[in-house]
């Protein structure tokens, strides 16, 4: 099952509820603005260790059942995320259903910000998939409760935060997996050649790593050619490369029944949320001998300078702060073998 499928999937309201009660929700809000055509779905799912931090998301959905159902995925996830990087906030996400043309892209967003400020800072929001700092910068003209803004510097890109965490990950992995110190001819085949994959490529090759990468989009791999010489192959081919790791940096959902058996490569770890289709797959992973570094773990490095920029103005101690995840996932990877 692609991530482009569950898209299309239409679910009850009663399995969405039930879905939102088993995950522990929380609040989830649906908010229409007709002026400029906004439907935005607020999933808070947790305020208990503080304010709910998560991105917001723009992207194009079959219905709205599904957009709510990815909402409500997406912000456990960032709960889980705030929650192992220690840090004082809950989790939460939206989902904006991205209508086929946005008219007016300054006061779409504008009008999401007056929403949020409605919400009294229980939930704070930042970039996501199909939202730039520009975006942010429209909304933080209505509420503080905004990270991210385009007007101070490039350190508000979670991106290559996110990607220096995935590195620090893969590195954790490769020590617990293959008993090694140093990624000289590590393989390494990434899937997307995305935002988070081109960071991640520049310290996977910079420290020695041979990398195999795809992208559906020929022109983003081609960066990826100029800069970092990687090696390429067919987006649908990427599950039969013969690596060291797999590094699943494209959508939700690519690990699934079709895929998971195609998989040759030691370690699973990449950057995408919600990598498994479903959470059976690890169990599935953990018989088949792959070591997976768990998503909301591996990629928490974006969240983690959202939370500081967002307490304290700047981003000084987050590469210090994302340097602890090499020693979470050692201790998950510990606990995973003797726990079973
Ligand atoms: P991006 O949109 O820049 O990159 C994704 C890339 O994947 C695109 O180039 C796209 O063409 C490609 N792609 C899509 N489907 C594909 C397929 N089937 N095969 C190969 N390539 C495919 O996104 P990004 O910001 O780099 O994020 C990548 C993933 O990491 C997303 O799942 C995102 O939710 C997750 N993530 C990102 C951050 C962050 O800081 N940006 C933080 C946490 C998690």
């Amino acid at each position: 099952m692609t991530s482009s499928v569950r898209f299309r999937r239409h679910y009850k309201h009663e399995t969405l509820l039930r879905y939102s009660r088993r995950l522990g929700y929380g609040e989830v809000h649906i908010y229409t603005d007709n002026c400029t055509n906004l439907v935005a779905i607020v999933a808070i799912h947790s305020t208990k260790l503080g304010p709910a931090i998560g991105g917001c998301r723009c992207q194009y959905y079959e219905n709205t059942s599904a957009a709510y159902k990815d909402a409500l995925r997406l912000g456990h996830m960032m709960t889980l995320k705030a929650a192992v990087s220690s840090l004082p906030h809950g989790g939460a996400k939206t989902v904006i259903i991205k209508p086929p043309h946005i008219e007016n892209r300054p006061d779409y967003f504008r009008a999401f910000g007056d929403f949020i400020h409605q919400l009294n800072g229980r939930y704070i929001t930042a970039i996501d998939v199909g939202t730039s700092t520009q975006d942010m910068s429209y909304i933080a003209e209505r509420t503080p409760y905004v990270v991210g803004m385009s007007k101070n510097n490039e350190d508000n890109n979670p991106s290559p935060y996110t990607a220096l965490g995935v590195f620090r990950g893969i590195q954790a992995a490769v020590k617990y997996k293959l008993n090694r110190d140093s990624l000289s001819n590590v393989h390494v085949a990434i899937q997307g050649a995305g935002t988070v994959a081109y960071h991640l490529t520049k310290w996977l090759t910079k420290n020695g790593a041979r990398v195999t990468a795809c992208d559906v989009k020929p022109e983003a791999l081609q960066k990826m050619v100029t800069d970092f010489h990687v090696e390429t192959i067919d987006a649908n081919s990427i599950y039969d490369v013969n690596c060291d790791v797999f590094a699943p940096c494209a959508l939700g959902g690519t690990i699934n029944l079709e895929t998971i058996h195609r998989l040759k490569s030691k370690i699973v770890a990449g950057c995408a949320n919600n990598q498994l289709a479903h959470r059976r797959y690890t169990r599935t992973l953990f018989k088949k001998n792959i070591l997976y570094a768990p998503d909301f773990v591996i990629n928490s490095g974006g969240l983690i300078q959202a939370a500081m920029l967002y307490d304290y103005g700047n981003v000084d101690m987050v590469s210090h702060q994302i340097d602890k995840l090499y020693d979470t996932l050692l201790e998950i990877f510990s606990r995973s073998d003797k726990e079973k």
